[in-house]
């Protein structure tokens, strides 16, 4: 998968191969294959949202975003890396903001923070190309994902910071672990013949936005300020340690435990999480010998 393939639908060819972090050279080049759509549930999403009006602050333009109505959100757990999951459908989805009139996207987190000469570079690299899209009524996770990729693309055009980059890497990567169980639970329905090689791509395409997000917050910890995306610095390392974990990076796991087991600022269920590790980490060091 390249990052931001896809994006050529939405006018935006060029961006497709983009280096994120400028100084890292292994964005690896695949066609993505679009896999049918068709979500079929007895639940209805539409309920679960409304159209919050927001002022583009690249194109001055009023429009309507799709967002969660919070008293909709039913949680249902978290993965070990902070995700968190939910009862009949993924809010995640609708965490990007979108202004359907100049294609300027981003996480609600950063959209009205952007600086006038950032808005400048948006206009010039994403506005000129971009056509818009329709409005709709609920998003897929191909839809989703999608907008992940518009922000992420706007992210490198307006120079964002690596931090931003790799929060929406990690982020791209829950979207597709959200659509592969969603596939596996049988709420999106996918071709048969067509699933084994579907999931085995979401899987393959989470990797890669995993090793992006990793390289991201790595550059992020040495050279940006706390809070990073809205994490402490606990918080980050953890993320780091337990992606390093998914990745096989063992040199790295052990080096990010050890700065986290002294610290005194995880969750209990983060502490417990870093104590699993190191006990995987033991048995994997063993299993080798
Ligand atoms: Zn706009």
């Amino acid at each position: 998968m390249g990052l931001l393939s896809g994006l050529g639908e939405l006018g935006l060819k060029g961006l497709d191969g983009v280096d994120l972090y400028e100084d890292d050279s292994k964005t690896v080049k695949k066609e993505e294959t679009p896999a049918p759509a068709a979500s079929i549930n007895t639940f209805d999403e539409r309920e679960c949202l409304f159209g919050k009006s927001h002022t583009c602050p690249v194109c001055y333009k009023e429009f309507k975003a799709l967002t969660v109505r919070q008293s909709k959100i039913r949680p249902a757990g978290m993965d070990r890396d902070l995700r968190p999951r939910f009862k009949n459908f993924d809010p995640m989805k609708y965490d990007v903001i979108l202004c359907p009139h100049c294609g300027y996207a981003a996480l609600g987190r950063f959209f009205h923070t952007i600086t006038p000469p950032q808005a400048k570079l948006v206009k010039e690299g994403i506005s000129r190309n971009f056509r818009p899209v329709e409005d709709k009524e609920f998003i897929t996770y191909e839809e989703a994902f999608l907008r992940y990729q518009l922000a992420l693309g706007n992210a490198v055009v307006k120079k964002g910071r690596a931090g931003e980059k790799a929060y929406l890497c990690l982020k791209m990567a829950w979207i597709l672990r959200g659509r592969r169980e969603a596939i596996e639970a049988g709420t999106e329905k996918v071709a048969p013949e067509e699933c084994a090689t579907i999931l085995e791509e979401l899987e393959q395409d989470e990797t890669e936005l995993l090793t992006n997000a990793l390289d991201g917050f790595l550059n992020a910890r040495q050279n940006e300020t706390f809070p990073i995306c809205g994490m402490d610095e606990s918080t980050l390392d953890y993320i780091i340690a337990v992606t390093a974990m998914t990745l096989k990076k063992y040199d790295l796991v052990n080096q990010m435990l050890n700065v986290l087991l002294v610290k005194s600022r995880l969750t209990p269920m983060m502490k417990d999480n870093c104590i699993d590790i190191k006990e995987e980490l033991r048995k994997i060091k063993n299993d080798a010998q």
